[in-house]
């Protein structure tokens, strides 16, 4: 046994306490849920229309590659309905307080409606290369509240843990910047991997594609792994690089939004390093495109409020508990669980800790950060001119 394993064995591990809120919880017949969902449905479907008025500007052209944007006004058609239909049960449920919610609603919707609302013809789109992403927040919020609230609230770990819990608002923001940038993320990430021309090699590449597809996926699985542990090791442990990352660390309620929650330099900095595995090891698209789709679903799984057990797969894949714990406040949590897909590199490079009965009592940092997005933007700043002025004081 090492002296962190003692220490481990040591710890008086705790429970957390998760409060009951009854007057913020969702109940059904109240009309809140009416209330919130008519508002989302009909804030989404304004957006959905301003992105089909202005297509070069507002989606992303590698994404449209993906859907039929034909089909998906049929989908529009629907959530616009349903947004005015949410809006009037609100007001049949409820006299007062969440009226409001159905009104606001309806009236985002009836606006789309105004501005062409699912009948807005489609043609050919002019591929831009900066545009924002409104069409990949659309598709990502809406498949992230269907697959992964749904699965928050069939095996939620906290459950008196509320979807909106405090500063649900902070990583909202986060969310739709993260996908509002994408096309930005992008050509961030293809310049920086322009510098590593040097490195490709044919023969390997060739002899990569030469492999079945999914030992390809296994083999970038590794190497992503790889880059992006050492890359999040460096933001903990070099002291510069800390007050960035430690935006996303600010967290105290983790859930599938609060994942989204990162320093905008963390954010490009994390995609333009995993991009060089990707572009030297030259796998075909087919690999690619299911190491992109499990790397962007387990990025959001592993923050989840979801006490799943994953069964053997917790001795090979990050799972939400291993990543609960590198969010935790806790002595022998501090500085471990750095990997994003396998538990591969904690294990070698021991700074694995998987307390395996156990989940975190604390989240969030040891010094706590503002709790806006602007001030969690400057803290690095903050953090930097505090060390020069002691620096200079000396
Ligand atoms: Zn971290
Ligand atoms: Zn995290």
């Amino acid at each position: 046994m090492d002296t962190s394993e003692q220490m481990d064995s040591e710890y008086q591990y705790k429970q957390r306490q998760v409060a009951k809120n009854k007057g913020k919880e969702f109940r059904l017949g109240e009309g809140r849920i009416s209330g919130y969902c008519s508002l989302m449905l009909g804030g989404l479907s304004l957006l959905a229309v301003i992105a089909y008025l202005y297509p070069s500007m507002l989606t992303t052209t590698e994404l449209r590659k993906l859907y039929d944007a034909e089909q998906l006004q049929v989908v529009l058609k629907y959530g616009m309905y349903t947004s005015i239909g949410l809006g009037f049960l609100t007001f049949i449920l409820n006299n007062g307080k969440y009226k409001f919610l159905g009104l606001t609603g309806i009236s985002l919707t009836l606006v789309a409606f105004l501005l062409g609302g699912y009948q807005i013809p489609v043609g050919p789109v002019e591929p831009k290369e900066l545009s924002l992403g409104v069409d990949w927040l659309i598709l990502a919020f809406l498949g992230s509240i269907v697959v992964f609230v749904s699965l928050e609230k069939l095996f939620p770990k906290y459950k008196d843990q509320l979807i909106m819990r405090p500063e649900w608002g902070v990583d909202l923001f986060y969310f739709c910047f993260n996908h509002l940038a994408i096309s930005a993320i992008l050509v961030f990430a293809n310049y920086h991997v322009s510098h590593f021309d040097w490195a490709v090699s044919a023969t390997l590449q060739q002899s990569i594609r030469d492999i079945p597809i999914w030992i390809q996926f296994v083999v970038i699985v590794l190497c992503a792994d790889f880059v992006l542990y050492w890359e999040h090791r460096a933001y903990h442990e070099i002291q510069l690089l800390w007050p960035i990352h430690a935006v996303h660390h600010s967290i105290e309620n983790i859930d599938w939004l609060a994942g989204s929650r990162g320093h905008f330099v963390q954010v490009f900095s994390e995609r333009a390093m995993v991009m060089i595995p990707l572009y030297l090891l030259g796998v075909e698209q087919a690999a690619l495109n299911i190491y992109v789709t499990f790397a962007a679903l387990q990025a959001v799984l592993i923050h989840c409020n979801v006490g799943i057990s994953f069964g053997p797969l917790k001795y090979i894949l990050v799972t939400p508990q291993f990543h609960h714990w590198h969010h935790s406040s806790e002595k022998p949590a501090i500085d471990t669980n750095y990997s994003a897909h396998t538990i591969v590199f904690d294990r070698l490079f021991k700074t694995y800790h998987f307390p395996k009965q156990h989940w975190p009592a604390d989240y969030g940092t040891t010094q706590r950060l503002p709790r806006t997005v602007v001030g969690q933007t400057l803290y690095p700043l903050k953090v930097w001119g505090k060390r020069m002025k002691r620096r200079y004081a000396k």
